[in-house]
């Protein structure tokens, strides 16, 4: 059999396109945060991860341009050797001061932090325990790990005695990273991080709690899941992105400076793969000093969140709760989900579809997400074509 076979059989995502219902990679023209242009149309974005609005702000994009015009376009190297900038180091700094760390490593991207984090801490011999609904990129930093001889356990989703349970399976004396999201991508979930810390000390765990959902969310300040909790402490690793919040593209793990070091110097992920580029680290470090200068934005999308999710369930959609900026409205069904999403689109609404195998059955979801700069007057739209096309569909009477 040939290596290309599989390709040569895969035919599902043109059978997809065939019937007008694909979902992915639709290319957007321009990009104001709540607004975006598609198809030479206005829509309004309702499935960005941009919670503060910010990649539009103008000092972030100024600070993107001042980088390129001083350093140039990119690093050309990793952070080890030629591609270390001031600009990398005080970034560095700021962030561990803004989570109450002693120090952070950044990374090219979030999806590389778990896969540098995770397999450099968890050795031969010792265990990372994970929870079943982690972000893929966890996923791949345990799968990586196990190839060195680690041994991984998943427990329940957010599932403190199924947690209990796994943990007390395993032998005490083994060293062992409790790894969670902080906020959970798909639904928005806040991990039961005091359940989290009461566990971990007496099975000898240390914790990692990924935060790309929970920077500029939740948390003082929006300074994340161990702040929303006030258990900075007992947070061992915090990771995050600044894919997200922070308007730009990277990633960072703030930790005890014995932690950042080693990491620093045994980190294959870091090591031999180039630092982020001098615009996306400056407009990282711009977007920080409005998160911290502007809280009230924290706020907005706070309000924004819940007067979409007060919104759909008026309407009768099927919601989950929560207190996030992530507003999943279940469908169980993955036709279903591909039909109203493109739907939506048609209508000027943009939404992600989360199907099988990325959810489990009966929860395919249309996944929304807000910003602190959406505008009543875009909600209002949003909702208002929700209403047409949930009804077309039956979804809501
Ligand atoms: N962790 C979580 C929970 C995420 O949702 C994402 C991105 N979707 C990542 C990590 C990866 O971050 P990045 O986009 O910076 O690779």
């Amino acid at each position: 059999m040939d290596l290309f076979q599989k390709c040569l059989e895969f035919t599902r995502a043109d059978e997809v396109k065939a019937a007008g219902l694909y979902p992915y990679f639709r290319p957007i023209q321009q990009n104001d945060g709540p607004v975006v242009v598609m198809d030479g149309r206005r829509i309004i974005m309702c499935g960005s991860n941009n919670y503060l609005g910010l990649t539009a702000h103008p000092k972030v994009k100024e600070a993107a341009v001042d980088a390129v015009r001083k350093y140039g376009s990119g690093c050309s190297g990793s952070r080890y050797l030629n591609g270390t900038l001031d600009i990398h180091v005080e970034l560095e700094g700021k962030l561990a001061e803004f989570f109450g760390k002693e120090d952070c490593l950044l990374f090219s991207t979030g999806y590389q932090v778990a896969q540098g984090v995770i397999p450099t801490l968890v050795q031969k011999g010792e265990y990372v325990v994970t929870d079943k609904d982690n972000h893929a990129s966890i996923v791949a930093g345990f799968v990586m790990a196990k190839g060195l001889q680690a041994k991984f356990v998943r427990y329940k989703h957010n599932d403190m005695e199924d947690l209990e349970r796994v943990l007390g399976q395993l032998p005490r004396e083994s060293a062992k990273l409790i790894v969670s999201d902080g906020v959970f991508s798909a639904t928005g979930d806040i991990v039961n991080l005091p359940g989290l810390a009461a566990l971990a000390k007496p099975h000898n765990a240390r914790i990692m709690i990924d935060d790309a959902h929970a920077v500029g969310v939740i948390g003082l300040g929006g300074r994340g899941t161990a702040s929303h909790f006030n258990l900075i402490d007992k947070t061992d690793l915090t990771m995050g992105t600044f894919s997200k919040t922070f308007a730009s593209l990277g990633g960072f793990v703030v930790s005890d400076h014995k932690v950042i070091n080693y990491l620093k110097h045994h980190s294959s992920a870091l090591i031999f793969s180039a630092s982020p580029t001098p615009a996306s680290t400056a407009s990282a470090l711009a977007s920080l000093e409005i998160l911290k200068a502007e809280p009230e934005r924290i706020g907005k999308l706070r309000s924004n969140a819940r007067k979409m999710r007060e919104g759909f369930k008026h309407l009768g959609f099927k919601v989950l709760e929560g207190e996030t900026a992530v507003v999943p409205i279940i469908v169980g069904d993955d036709m279903l989900a591909l039909k109203l999403t493109m739907e939506l689109f048609h209508a000027g609404v943009f939404v992600n579809a989360f199907i099988r195998p990325s959810c489990p059955p009966g929860m395919q979801m249309i996944r929304t997400s807000y910003m602190a700069t959406h505008e009543d007057s875009h909600l209002d739209q949003a909702l208002e074509i929700f209403a047409k096309v949930g009804k077309e569909f039956g979804l809501i009477g």
